[in-house]
């Protein structure tokens, strides 16, 4: 069996770095974050984030406000909404619940969150600074993937590293991120002829897909690395995109699911309220 990479304990180390930033300010009397997580509407999916990040930030001492908003609210008071926490000197970190309903210009919507506060990395500018290598606030699930495999000291520099999937979310900024650390990056997609030759030829596999169990044993060898961000539901089960059970004896590590990457992500969301809070300062 190879290595399984634990999301869940490098979760933990991370968490105990916040608390320890949190307890000390406030030891000092200082101010601790704020975040503040706006949801217009109700969808499931979306409840189901907003309650987990404000379990995880106030287990760690960080401030955490909802901001829930009846899904009938027109675009410029949303707007309005997040122009005045944009301009709150008490809050640093300002995360926006997506989709939004229908008829709500998105784009326009999260252009209106200050880059300052846009902890998610969102916006065009802060993602125009990502792809120009600027310091930045890192998009929490391409960072958790970046994480890992720095918490596991898998090196990077120089490695063949497969992303398969490139959308805005996921693909590319974790193309970037490993670009910028100077792995040798080949990005994938539906259109992608021999992904499997491709594949067994990489030193690292990053799957972004949404597609349950699709890699398998032929698309790894013994010395892959298989980073798993897929997240899709199968049989009333959260299900990556990898058929770990027939791929975890092949290969030399790999994330399960749950428990890989998507264990890393809210954590890092919120370790990025404090670097907002530290830049505000300084
Ligand atoms: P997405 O926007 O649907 O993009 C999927 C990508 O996969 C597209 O680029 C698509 O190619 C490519 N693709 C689809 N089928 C393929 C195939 N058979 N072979 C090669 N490429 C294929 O999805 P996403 O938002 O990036 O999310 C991907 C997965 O990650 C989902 O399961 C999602 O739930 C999960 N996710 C997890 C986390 C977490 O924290 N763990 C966070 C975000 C997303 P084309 O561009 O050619 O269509």
């Amino acid at each position: 069996m190879g290595i399984i990479i634990d999301g869940r304990k490098v979760s933990l180390e991370v968490k105990e770095e916040i608390r320890s930033f949190v307890n000390n300010r406030k030891e000092k009397g200082l101010k601790v974050p704020k975040v503040v997580s706006i949801l217009v509407g109700n969808d499931g999916g979306s409840v189901f984030y907003i309650n987990n990040q404000e379990k995880v930030a106030t287990s760690l001492g960080v401030d955490f406000e909802k901001l829930l908003l009846d899904e009938t609210i027109s675009e410029e008071h949303l707007i309005d909404e997040i122009e005045k926490l944009n301009n709150d000197n008490n809050v640093h970190g300002i995360i926006l619940q997506l989709p939004l309903p229908k008829g709500i210009n998105e784009k326009k919507v999260i252009n209106a969150i200050s880059s300052d506060k846009d902890i998610d990395c969102l916006t065009y500018e802060n993602q125009g600074k990502l792809y120009c290598g600027e310091k930045v606030f890192l998009p929490c699930t391409p960072n958790s993937v970046i994480t890992l495999l720095e918490k596991y000291e898998i090196e990077l520099e120089g490695k063949n590293v497969v992303v398969i999937g490139r959308s805005n979310i996921v693909g590319k900024p974790v193309a970037q991120l490993l670009l910028n650390k100077n792995a040798t990056v080949t990005i994938c997609h539906s259109r992608t002829k021999n992904l499997q030759d491709i594949c067994r030829n990489a030193d690292i596999i990053v799957v972004a897909i949404g597609r349950p169990k699709y890699l398998n044993e032929d698309f790894v060898n013994e010395k892959s690395i298989v980073i798993d961000v897929g997240t899709s539901s199968l049989d009333g089960k959260i299900t990556g995109d990898v058929d770990f059970e027939r791929v975890c004896n092949k290969v030399d590590m790999i994330t399960p699911v749950p428990g890989g990457v998507g264990a890393l992500t809210t954590t890092l969301l919120i370790k990025n309220a404090c670097e907002a809070l530290e830049n505000n300062e300084n």
